[in-house]
């Protein structure tokens, strides 16, 4: 359930307002933005509900629904709406997934996203600061159905596989083994892959070939994200 908070404070850009406006921009975008609508309006309509503003800082809120990545400390950032909702929707595109592992929880304001549409998901830091800021908000906004845990997400999370779907949040030059091993035949991955500068959006879908299946990636356009790194912060 998603809990919401109340607008009293919501004074001018947090408010329901200035929401409402960020999704008619998603959906409608203007020839400068260059970019594909957002079509999925079960992405739109909970994007439409959900508080961005209370996954950043109180400093950046007045910027909470502009279309843009924002600082969250720690040199990593909340991801930008579009490229949210571009990567959620290409998730539920061919079937609704009952479990979704995400890899970079960051602010958390992608797996409440996830929590909002999908039974059951688990979400992966290796900042333990940034990952407690996140229980923090789930807490908040009464969602009870995001499992979380302080390691590093490119070893998945063994414990809850196979999941229905994957996305990874950090950009890698190559995708961890382990997180295929941990998809059901039927799911999907979603990732940003490659070097800093020359990243791309893939899914990944399991691809029947005569020489058998195979996991096979498709692009759905640049990206820039923060590094995938090892270990634990
Ligand atoms: N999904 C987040 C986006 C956060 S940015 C949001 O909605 O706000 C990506 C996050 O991935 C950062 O918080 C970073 O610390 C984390 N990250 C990077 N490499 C990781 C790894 N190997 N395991 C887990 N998290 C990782």
């Amino acid at each position: 359930m998603l809990r919401l908070p109340p607008e009293a404070h919501g004074l001018g850009m947090t408010s329901q307002r200035a929401r409402d406006r960020l999704i008619e921009r998603l959906a409608t975008p203007r020839p400068e933005d260059r970019r594909k609508p957002i079509t999925d309006r079960r992405v739109l309509d909970v994007m439409r509900r959900l508080p961005r503003h209370m996954f950043i800082e109180d400093a950046l809120a007045s910027r909470a629904y502009e279309d843009d990545a924002l600082p969250i400390g720690r040199a990593q950032t909340i991801s930008q709406p579009w490229v949210v909702a571009r990567m959620t929707e290409a998730l539920i595109e061919h079937a609704m997934p009952k479990k979704v592992l995400e890899i970079g929880t960051g602010s958390g304001y992608q797996a409440a996203l996830l929590a909002a549409l999908v039974g059951q998901v688990y979400t992966i830091e290796r900042i333990d600061e940034l990952l407690r800021n996140a229980r923090r908000r789930f807490r908040k906004l009464g969602i009870e159905n995001i499992r979380s845990k302080n390691v590093d997400g490119k070893l998945g999370w063994a414990e809850h596989a196979p999941y229905d779907a994957i996305m990874v949040t950090a950009a890698g030059e190559a995708l961890p083994a382990e997180l295929f091993d941990q998809l059901a035949p039927t799911g999907v991955l979603v990732a940003p892959v490659g070097k800093p500068g020359a990243q791309k959006l893939l899914r990944y879908r399991l691809i029947e070939k005569e020489s058998g299946a195979m996991w096979v990636g498709e692009s759905l356009g640049d990206v820039s994200f923060v590094p995938l790194l090892s270990g634990l912060d």
